[in-house]
């Protein structure tokens, strides 16, 4: 297991758009299995590659329920509906905590670490977390979408729930 380092904002790698990934490789098995080793150790739901420093449409996600871990390669939006504000957090932004609209359901399409396509839909929570990751690999940061940051007061509820 090798946990990497989060890069955290502010960081120019975080604010770019990231190259589709074309070589399914060992490499490629190593660095998701880093993503995920990487994701738990700092109590993610989440993780995308240009968070550890690397420029790749590649993102794991795992909010700990029945669907497990997911991997996203070149992920693609298909559809989304419905509307949903929920609190979002981020691990290149430690410690912040702001609210966040997005769509309520969403239906994705990408690639496994194969290199074989599925889609995958989505609602709710889930949704939320597979969002926050695909816009990060077009260098777009939770912050950009914040309707309202958390208090300090609010946060010590976050942090018990979690
Ligand atoms: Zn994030």
């Amino acid at each position: 297991m090798t946990v990497r380092a989060i890069v955290t904002y502010p960081a120019e790698i975080l604010e770019q758009e990231c190259e589709p990934v074309t070589v399914f490789d060992k490499k490629l098995v190593k660095l998701l299995n880093d993503m995920y080793d990487t994701m738990i150790e700092f109590d993610g739901v989440g993780l995308a590659a240009p968070q550890i420093g690397i420029n790749k449409q590649i993102a794991v996600v795992d909010i700990d329920d029945e669907s497990g871990t997911i991997e996203l390669i070149n992920p693609e939006i298909l559809e989304t509906s419905g509307e949903d504000l929920g609190v979002e957090g981020c691990l290149s932004f430690p410690g912040l905590y702001g609210e966040v609209t997005r769509p309520y359901y969403v239906k994705v399409k990408a690639l496994d670490r194969k290199g074989r396509p599925f889609v995958i839909e989505a609602e709710d929570y889930l949704a939320r977390a597979i969002q926050h990751e695909i816009d990060h690999l077009h260098g777009i940061l939770f912050t950009s979408k914040v309707s309202r940051y958390l208090k300090e007061e609010e946060l010590e509820e976050v942090e018990q729930n979690d």
